[in-house]
């Protein structure tokens, strides 16, 4: 998709270009050093370290047309990835409702990448109906502190992470919305039990959490007691635009391109196959589709609106189109995709095809499962109502 760039524009991408040219990885180089050496450098450029925050929080303060540029040239220069939990997630729950204590305490941590954050939404019972979450947190009777007893289930990245941003229940006698409380408090101590749970392509990302008679002191919560479901559902929406990766899937299916043009299929390629191009061809209309979708919602976001209800257009159809790519590239890998590892035979790019291929499955569940996905685009996208029977 071609468009139209005033001069000022251009001038911004060959900036956007020379700063990345200038700063990428090099091989033999610490991965870990290089990574925050460039994030140190983003922020020197006046937050291009973070450039989703705004202006009063030290973001760059761009247009959509700019954003729109960084996120396509980033994703193709392949920058370092930050886990969206601190950065994209809580953030902008702190700065809409915590307090400016919170603010100071949390956010130069978060912008630094010094502290790793993980979700505590989602429960055994608690899923998609979220709201259902029983975790409960007790107020003590001095009230300086909460103390938290339950458990919560598919927590990325527990086992590492120094903080948890959790839902809370400190009341059950009303609707099942109201009485969630909105907590913070550190991984590392007495009473909280990490246990992993390997998924379908045999990583370690997910785990189960138990919390037994965990201290929490009550300057740890965002906002009001009890109104937790209104700031979790906004945050709930900022994760579902983080998680379309429309330009990393815009890169991804030129790399899928190039490498379909390696098979040999008769007497050309994977690539001369119309049955193959015919669905790389639907791919790529689909992703141009949603790529105009999330032009819109940057479009929406400049005039100050935060990400609303097609933030789950994004995530169905983003999370959908990361899929069927995957699942292209163990097709275009053919018997060489089933095994995976360094030293299996075959195309090279097929050895990450199966494991990439069993991750992707969770894509359409996480952040909210695509049939949820389509209930609130029919609802509040689509204003359909329910039918009463
Ligand atoms: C890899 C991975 C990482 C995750 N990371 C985190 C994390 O860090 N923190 C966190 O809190 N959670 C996390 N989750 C949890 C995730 O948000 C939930 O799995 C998701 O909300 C679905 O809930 P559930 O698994 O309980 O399934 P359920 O809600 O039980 O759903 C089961 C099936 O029923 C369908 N369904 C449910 N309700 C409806 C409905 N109203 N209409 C139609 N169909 C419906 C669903 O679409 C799904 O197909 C993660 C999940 C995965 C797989």
């Amino acid at each position: 998709m071609d468009i139209e760039l005033e001069p000022a524009d251009l001038a911004f991408q060959e900036e956007v270009q020379n700063f990345l040219n200038d700063n990428a990885y090099k091989p033999g180089d610490d991965f870990n050093a290089w990574r925050m050496a460039w994030f140190a450098t983003a922020k020197d450029k006046g937050g291009w370290d973070i450039p989703k925050w705004p202006t009063e929080f030290g973001g760059p303060g761009w247009s959509p047309t700019q954003h729109y540029i960084w996120e396509k040239a980033t994703a193709v220069a392949n920058t370092p990835w930050d886990m969206p939990f601190g950065l994209s997630m809580l953030a902008p729950i702190l700065m809409g409702y915590g307090t400016e204590e919170q603010q100071q305490r949390f956010l130069p941590d978060i912008r630094a990448r010094k502290v790793n954050w993980c979700q505590g939404y989602s429960e055994p019972g608690a899923g998609s109906d979220l709201a259902n979450l029983k975790t409960k947190a007790e107020l003590s009777e001095d009230g300086s502190h909460y103390v938290v007893n339950g458990t919560k289930i598919w927590t990325t990245m527990a086992h590492i992470a120094d903080w948890i941003f959790c839902l809370t229940r400190t009341d059950d006698s009303g609707k099942k919305q109201q009485g969630i409380t909105f907590l913070l408090f550190p991984m590392k101590q007495d009473g909280i039990e990490v246990k992993p749970i390997i998924t379908l392509g045999g990583a370690h990302s997910v785990n189960m959490v138990h919390f037994t008679d965990v201290n929490v002191p009550v300057e740890n919560r965002i906002g009001e007691e009890g109104k937790g479901w209104t700031y979790a559902k906004g945050l709930l929406q900022h994760e579902r635009t983080g998680l379309a990766g429309i330009s990393r899937s815009i890169v991804a299916l030129e790399d899928l391109k190039a490498q379909a043009t390696t098979v040999k299929r008769g007497n050309g390629t994977l690539m001369d196959d119309p049955a193959y191009r015919a669905k790389i061809a639907e791919l790529e209309v689909d992703l141009m589709a949603v790529e105009f979708t999330e032009l819109r919602s940057l479009a929406s976001a400049s005039t100050g609106a935060g990400p609303g209800p097609e933030s789950s257009i994004l995530k169905l159809k983003g999370t959908e189109i990361q899929q069927r790519i995957q699942k292209l590239t163990v097709e275009a890998g053919g018997i060489y995709s089933a095994a995976w590892g360094a030293t299996t035979p075959g195309h090279k790019f097929a050895r990450g095809g199966m494991s990439g291929y069993l991750a992707s499955r969770s894509f359409t569940i996480y952040g909210g499962a695509s049939e949820v996905q389509k209930d609130v685009i029919a609802k509040n996208v689509l204003e359909i109502k329910r039918s009463s029977s």
